[in-house]
């Protein structure tokens, strides 16, 4: 039996209530496929401000850097908003993607054929809407120095700043995933505005040169960001800087219904961090409503690019697709007046699935709101899809 060690870090707000369905779903994967799973638990955020004064405290950072792979909720709370930034859950956020290296946030945004009816776009545009957004993710304005503000508080400043080689190796995962895809890399810049833009645009352009059978077009951000939702199906792999990365993928989230159902896989080169895309959402915190399947399906992508479990990554991906299409939905995804689950509710029916095929009937026997659709009209990514 192969074992790993897992730091799950729960974070703020919804994020305990999400991981810890994450962690059942991990759990019965283990149980299905003979892994064993050690899980801790370690605080970040503003429940690491509260515990520790830090919101990346020395026990969390030495338990990441031992861990296989490092499952994370969210953070942030509405109380510190205008804390010092040392305080800020924020902080610790980028201090733990800075400190595992993490540089190509991958997002992968696809359209469940079951939920095109809770995107506000018409389901014409959603045929076929299968993006990749790579993101970098440990450098530009997030991260360039100086930074602050002056001795008035009437004066900041970013600074964004990119170098060759950070540009080349995220650009290089963006090629790589295509080869596996529809061989369309799209490269999102400003470069009639920004230098750094321009050495963006050049630097990738020149890796290009190594993919030929990649084909390679730039977007102004400006214009990148009105055909994600004019044209979305006309994207395979979106390369991007930090800051339009963090944008665009928030706004593809409208493209398939709820911030809630997407995951993200952060990797370099050593143990990579697994997170759903959404934030701590302060407003239904405490309630045991948020949609757990982003978490859930940042389980998988730990699976298949942190752990390289395909087979298990595959049984999680497929028992979120059954559950759905069954009819299960939180309240974020359910019809107007249909009924909901809770977050609890949807991760057991999940790992139900994933156990065995007696849980994958009992799914289907579910709640019937939404009739089945054919499998193949919904694609999850596959482990062929990111290298
Ligand atoms: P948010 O993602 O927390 O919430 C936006 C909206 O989406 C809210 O209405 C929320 O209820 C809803 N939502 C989000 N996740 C959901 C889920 N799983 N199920 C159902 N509904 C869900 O973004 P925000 O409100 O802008 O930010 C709240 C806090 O989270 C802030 O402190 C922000 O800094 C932080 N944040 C953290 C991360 C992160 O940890 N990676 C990302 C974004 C925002």
């Amino acid at each position: 039996m192969s074992g790993y060690t897992i730091a799950v870090l729960p974070g703020d707000g919804i994020g305990p209530e999400v991981t810890a369905e994450a962690e059942r779903v991990l759990q019965a994967a283990g149980q299905r496929f003979g892994i064993t799973f050690t899980v801790s638990h370690f605080p970040v955020g503003a429940a690491a401000v509260e515990a520790a004064g830090d919101p990346l405290p020395e026990k969390t950072r030495a338990a990441v850097r031992r861990a296989n792979a490092v499952l994370l909720g969210a953070v942030g709370a509405p109380g510190l908003e205008h804390a010092p930034r040392h305080l800020k859950p924020e902080t610790g956020l980028l201090a733990l993607r800075a400190l595992l290296g993490v540089y190509a946030n991958l997002r992968p945004v696809t359209v469940l054929a079951p939920l095109v009816d809770r995107s506000p776009l018409k389901p014409d545009r959603l045929q076929g809407v299968d993006v990749l957004i790579v993101r970098e993710l440990t450098g530009g304005l997030y991260y360039g120095e100086p930074r602050g503000r002056d001795a008035s508080g009437s004066r900041a400043v970013n600074t964004l700043v990119y170098t060759v080689s950070e540009i080349e190796r995220v650009a290089r995962v963006a090629f790589d995933a295509a080869r596996r895809r529809r061989r369309l890399v799209t490269s999102v810049d400003k470069a009639n505005v920004l230098e750094v833009s321009q050495l963006w645009r050049e630097t990738v352009t020149a890796v290009g040169r190594e993919y030929p059978d990649v084909r390679l077009e730039h977007l102004y951000v400006d214009y990148a960001a009105m055909r994600l939702v004019s044209d979305p199906a006309a994207f395979d792999v979106l390369l991007t800087e930090n800051m339009f990365g963090d944008i665009l993928s928030d706004e593809a989230a409208v493209l398939v219904g709820s911030l809630g159902l997407l995951p993200s896989a952060s990797l370099g080169a050593g143990a990579g961090l697994f997170e759903p895309i959404h934030g701590s959402a302060p407003d239904i915190a405490g309630k045991g409503v948020a949609n757990p399947i982003g978490a859930i399906a940042s389980a998988a992508m730990l699976l298949r690019y942190g752990l390289q479990l395909p087979e298990a990554a595959d049984a999680v991906d497929q028992a979120i697709r059954a559950v759905l299409d069954a009819g299960a939905r939180t309240r974020d995804i359910a019809a107007p007046g249909a009924p909901a689950i809770g977050s609890r509710e949807m991760g057991e029916r999940i790992a139900g699935v994933v156990l065995d095929e007696r849980g994958r009937r009992k799914a289907e026997r579910g709640t019937d709101a939404h009739p089945s659709v054919p499998r193949s009209a919904f694609r999850v990514p596959r482990s062929s899809d990111i290298p």
